[in-house]
């Protein structure tokens, strides 16, 4: 199944929560305009992809090594979760300069069975110029509230 991602003003609050407008943060992105300079810009741009389904973005940032069938994808992308929040909560390395780099966050997502919180620490790496997730290592199992 074919899930056509969602568009978003430029102008509105981008959904990774920066505070930046969505046209000046992670649209430029998401449309393949300009590549992020560091390892949390690009987590943060994988987010708000999930915000608006836009499996395509994923795949192309996700380090071919360990990234998943784009059916499996949209299947997981698809699915009920409603990611509303993104805290990112440490970085390490990821800079302009770096060609490593771990991003510890936590997303937050509505669900039919209510709230959950999903705490990831992702490992990227650099390679020509482009920051490509590898791998994340959830810190807890999603849990409700
Ligand atoms: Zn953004």
């Amino acid at each position: 199944m074919r899930i056509e991602p969602l568009t978003l003003d430029d102008t509105s609050r981008c959904p990774c929560g920066s505070g930046d407008a969505h046209g000046a943060c992670c649209g430029p992105l998401l449309a393949g305009a300009r590549r992020a300079a560091t390892a949390e810009a690009l987590m943060r741009s994988r987010f708000t992809a999930h915000v608006v389904q836009d499996a395509d973005h994923l795949l192309r940032t996700w380090h071919p090594s360990t990234s998943p069938s784009f059916r499996d994808l949209t299947r997981s992308v698809g699915d009920e979760m409603e990611w509303k929040r993104l805290l990112i909560t440490e970085t390490s390395g990821g800079g302009p300069f770096d060609d490593e780099g771990i991003v510890e966050f936590t997303a937050i997502a509505r669900t039919p069975q209510g709230r959950r919180e999903l705490r990831e620490r992702s490992r990227f790496v650099r390679e020509d110029g482009q920051w490509l997730y590898v791998s994340g290592e959830l810190k807890n199992a999603p849990s409700r509230h």
